[in-house]
């Protein structure tokens, strides 16, 4: 186990090739997540998924899981699909295997993973309530240059109510990146 300190603020802790910080397991472009990580969606996410799901549903607002978790194998396969097709884009949406937070069990793509669910009544609506049930918008507007991926109003990353909060930051999404002080590049 290794333990270091970021600007004497955030305590990094990384055992058996994962990397924790403040305890929050770090998944980016520069972290990535052993081959065998993970098998399921975290137990914790998906008690705070129905309960927001159905909150929203008495707003008339329909959420449903489209992507839980994901297996390094099968985001080799989604990845190699994406590069085939797109090679000079793919990087941007579409993590490299080992590199994708799907494979925490601590992600989801929630109703539509395209540019059609922006401003949609669901994704409006997930801007402003999600942090309360403990999730993060991941990879917010004009944050592409920091996180590493372009704006995804279907990705959420559930981190608990506790750093949501902080992270929703009144409307302003604030990163993983910017606030614990890290990058997301490969090396
Ligand atoms: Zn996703």
């Amino acid at each position: 186990m290794i333990k270091l300190k970021i600007n004497n603020k955030h305590l990094v802790i990384i055992k058996k090739c994962i990397t924790y910080i403040d305890g929050y397991l770090i998944v980016n472009k520069t972290y990535s997540l052993p081959q065998n990580y993970g098998k399921k969606l975290n137990r914790k996410l998906v008690k705070a998924f129905n309960k927001m799901k159905k909150d929203a549903l008495k707003e008339e607002i329909n959420l449903k899981i489209l992507s839980g978790f994901r297996s390094f194998d099968r985001q080799k396969e989604i990845y190699n699909n994406y590069i085939k097709e797109d090679p000079k884009n793919a990087d941007n949406y579409s993590a490299r295997p080992g590199h994708s937070e799907h494979q925490s069990g601590l992600a989801i793509d929630i109703n539509n993973a395209s540019d059609a669910f922006i401003n949609s009544n669901e994704a409006n609506w997930l801007d402003r309530n999600v942090y309360k049930y403990g999730f993060i918008l991941r990879y917010p507007k004009n944050k592409s240059n920091i996180t590493g991926y372009k704006y995804e109003p279907w990705h959420y990353r559930y981190v608990g109510k506790k750093l949501a909060k902080k992270l929703y930051n009144n409307g302003l999404w604030e990163t993983m990146e910017e606030y614990f002080g890290i990058e997301s590049k490969y090396l």
